[in-house]
């Protein structure tokens, strides 16, 4: 392997991701804002790099994995971000959940330093980046999505070329509306089923095993059912994924009713401050407006 990856922004996510790619033999380098996450990896042999314009000098793919659209602006545009330093030819792969739209400007502006960009955000969970199984939706010029396919190969199981640059920002909002209507399903389900007095356990194994499956239900049903509000996935990001869905639904003039719904609902927990708790905290909106107790 000699294609140099810099990855920046070791979080949740970001961690697992690169230890695969290290794992896999790629030269890395790390940068993280808060330096001591970027221990482990050094130790295994990974480059620390000090600043992101000293990550990007001579890298010839870098990876961002940070939280939101001002986040990764900054890294790739600011005045001592990515942009200053990085080479012509080489190729910068956003994993983080963004603006379509902010991922298509920046498409443009590396685009006219001939350094190729691909929007390559992921669904599958902390479970997903630690297992390397996480399915990744990517916009972006085909050919820089072939060239890119071994580094995905180690991430994920499946990765996607959806379409132009944005395309894979616009799947990944189209994932959110089915990731949050979904749970509040699951919180409805459960909701009922407790104030029925009917023992949870074996209800969600019935329901995992029929039309109902899902994700949020085989992962994040037994965590409420054991109170275990942990992140996972934090509902701030989720948040923050409804809130670039409802941008994305008013500048393409459509509508997503559970989804605003589900928006309501977690914005107003995040107002009562538990927005580091996991989604599945959800169940907690559900526990007050039902007046049931659903969580063991
Ligand atoms: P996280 O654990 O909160 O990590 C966020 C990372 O971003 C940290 O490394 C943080 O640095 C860095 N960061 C944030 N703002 C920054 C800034 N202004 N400058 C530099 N670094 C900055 O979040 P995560 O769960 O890994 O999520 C990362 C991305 O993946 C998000 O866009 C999220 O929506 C998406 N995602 C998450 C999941 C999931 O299950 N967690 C699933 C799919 C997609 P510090 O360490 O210094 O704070």
């Amino acid at each position: 392997m000699d294609t140099r990856i810099s990855f920046l922004g070791l979080g949740i996510m970001g961690l697992p991701m690169a230890g695969h790619l290290l794992a896999a033999g790629y030269p890395l380098t790390v940068y993280n804002r808060t330096v001591s996450k970027t221990d482990s990896l050094v130790k295994q042999g990974a480059k620390l790099a000090a600043t992101v314009a000293e990550a990007a000098s001579d890298a010839d793919v870098v990876i961002t994995m940070v939280a939101d659209t001002p986040d990764v602006e900054q890294l790739l545009l600011g005045e001592h971000g990515v942009i200053s330093t990085i080479q012509s030819g080489a190729t910068v792969i956003d994993m983080s959940t963004i603006s379509p739209a902010a991922s298509q400007v920046i498409y443009g502006k590396l685009g006219a330093k001939q350094v190729g960009f691909l929007d390559a955000p992921v669904s599958g969970g902390d479970v997903g980046a630690i297992n390397a199984t996480l399915t990744i939706m990517v916009g972006g010029d085909a050919v820089t999505f072939q060239r890119a396919l071994p580094i995905f190969d180690c991430l994920g199981k499946t990765a996607t070329h959806i379409g132009a640059s944005g395309a894979g920002q616009i799947c990944k909002a189209c994932n959110q509306i089915l990731v949050a209507s979904n749970l509040m399903g699951v919180c409805e389900a459960l909701g009922l089923a407790a104030a029925n007095d009917i023992e949870l356990k074996p209800l969600v194994k019935a329901l995992g095993g029929g039309a109902a499956q899902s994700w949020q239900l085989d992962n994040l049903g037994p965590a409420i059912l054991n109170n275990q509000l942990d992140p996972g996935f934090m509902i701030e990001l989720l948040a923050k994924d409804l809130r670039i869905v409802e941008e994305a639904l008013d500048a393409a003039g459509t509508v997503a009713e559970s989804t605003s719904k589900a928006k309501q609902l977690f914005d107003r927990l995040m107002d009562e401050g538990e927005g580091r708790l996991g989604t599945q905290a959800l169940v907690k909106a559900y526990e007050q407006l039902g007046k049931v107790r659903i969580r063991g």
